[in-house]
């Protein structure tokens, strides 16, 4: 069953979350919504409004078994919807991750900074130490 699209803040929908083009939304339910939602407001949304450059999810939610096929952590937060990959054209990587380090480290449950990308997750229930690193294969 198809749910409909919803803007969950200004510059993100939640379509925006479903990147594999395996998952539709015949896999979401309304519990992935409000993770989605804060992931959004608490951080994606301010980090948009910092780079005023489309971010642009490079995997968002998963199932267990989309996270699976790509080897993804047992305990990702992929899978709860608390965390999201993404990049910025135009914006480099290494000043995003600065940024969100200074202004909103509070909602930052992980922080992880790839040659390519860069996972966050906003803070929850689920996971409660925080995470901040640089994995960069050169730094
Ligand atoms: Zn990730």
């Amino acid at each position: 069953m198809r749910i409909k699209d919803i803007q969950l803040t200004e510059n993100f929908k939640l379509s925006e979350f479903f990147v594999s083009g395996k998952t539709d939304f015949e896999f979401f339910s309304a519990d992935y919504e409000t993770p989605l939602f804060y992931l959004c407001k608490l951080l994606l949304q301010p980090i948009r409004e910092h780079t005023k450059l489309p971010i642009t999810i490079t995997s968002g939610f998963r199932t267990y078994e989309e996270n699976k096929k790509i080897n993804g952590k047992p305990q990702s937060l992929h899978l709860s919807g608390y965390a999201a990959d993404f990049i910025c054209a135009g914006y480099s990587l290494e000043s995003i991750f600065s940024i969100i380090k200074i202004y909103l480290k509070k909602y930052i449950c992980e922080l992880i900074l790839h040659d390519d990308y860069i996972h966050i997750a906003v803070i929850n229930p689920i996971k409660k130490e925080q995470y901040i690193a640089d994995e960069r294969s050169q730094k």
